[in-house]
């Protein structure tokens, strides 16, 4: 070992799906919105100037912070924009889990809450779902240094009822609570109206899915005046400049079309539920997903040889080579035009398996 090695973080990252290149693919592996950007947001992108780039950005995020606190009807002060929601949540936790004790998540869950954990030397435990894929609230009660959990939860796409949701949080009301709420519009119920009841209490949302704006890097946390105080202090102790200005203003552009916002989310949902029957009469079970994906596995076929098959068809989904999870694959809905390619070659392949 060289002696300069011993002074090293080692850090075991968090590895994102691949992004492919090449014309004709059909990609359905990380969950992205498969509709562009609402109009307004191309229009402005085309308004943009090069001069606005020669200066600092706003580092208080003021326009795109001001517009989501109306949207949300929250005040200002209560919201925090980040870097996606990977870096608020990142800031989240280096601001809130610093006690000694173990923060609780879930143990089939978005695995990057285990990288940033370890990144930070927050101590951690997981809660086993049950044999069902569901979270059991009750394995929340116990002492903690903080909780965290997505609603809808991923990769499964399972969604707890509010109740459920208040329950986790009014047992653990001397920690924080952050929900993730990465795909709660494809058919959740906020936590945003539990948050004038607990203080303690942080939700993160993103651009990245319903927004269609995974490109653009944009995820903000609601909560209350004091969390967010917090949070703003950790970020300008890292980079008082974490938000682009073209993200700032396309932000601002794509949270002004309600309309657009509705109609793309009807649209996904529509799909999605066709895709369940469809899949269901190919021969595959899955958790009744209220996200943007599906995790499905197949009654005959291995999910890692589907896996291959489907790459080599040019049909991108996601495998997890992980215990409890190896028979499944998370496909992303796409336009119904791409899932009728899912569709068909899954026929054809699943028939020649017969
Ligand atoms: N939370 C969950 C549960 C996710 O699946 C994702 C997407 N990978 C994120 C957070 C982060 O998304 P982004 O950084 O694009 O906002």
């Amino acid at each position: 070992m060289k002696p300069w090695e011993a002074n090293i973080r080692r850090v075991v990252p968090y590895v994102p799906g691949e992004q492919p290149k090449g014309s004709g693919i059909v990609k359905l592996n990380t969950n992205e919105n498969p509709y562009p950007p609402a109009p307004g947001v191309r229009r402005t992108l085309k308004e943009l100037s090069i001069e606005d780039l020669r200066k600092y950005p706003d580092p208080t995020a003021g326009a795109l912070t001001g517009c989501l606190a109306d949207y949300y009807q929250v005040r200002p002060d209560q919201v925090f924009v980040g870097v996606g929601s990977d870096d608020v949540l990142a800031m989240a936790f280096l601001a809130f889990f610093n006690s000694g004790k173990p923060i609780i998540f879930p143990d089939i869950s978005y695995s990057f809450y285990k990288v940033w954990a370890e990144l930070f030397g927050i101590p951690y435990e997981t809660a086993p779902l049950d044999e069902e894929f569901l979270i059991r609230p009750e394995d929340y009660y116990r002492e903690n240094g903080g909780v965290i959990f997505p609603n809808p939860n991923a990769p499964t796409g399972l969604l707890m009822s509010l109740e459920q949701v208040e329950d986790v949080i009014s047992h653990n009301q001397d920690v924080i609570v952050i929900v993730d709420e990465a795909y709660i519009d494809f058919g959740g119920r906020s936590a945003l109206e539990l948050l004038e009841r607990y203080e303690n209490l942080l939700i993160v949302q993103t651009f990245s899915k319903a927004r269609s704006m995974a490109g653009m890097r944009i995820g903000f946390a609601i909560g209350g005046r004091e969390l967010i105080k917090l949070l703003q202090d950790v970020k300008y102790s890292f980079n008082s400049y974490t938000m682009n200005l073209p993200s700032l203003v396309l932000g601002t552009e794509a949270v002004r079309d309600e309309k657009y916002f509705r109609d793309t989310i009807n649209r996904i949902v529509d799909t999605r539920e066709r895709t369940k029957r469809r899949l269901q009469g190919l021969g595959f079970s899955f958790p009744d997903s209220m996200s943007n994906f599906i995790f499905a596995a197949h009654e005959k076929a291995s999910a890692s040889e589907l896996f291959e098959a489907l790459k080599k068809e040019g049909i991108y989904v996601r495998y997890f080579r992980q215990p409890r999870l190896e028979n499944y694959l998370r496909i992303t809905i796409g336009t119904d035009e791409e899932m009728e390619k899912l569709f068909a070659f899954l026929e054809s392949y699943l028939g020649n398996m017969a």
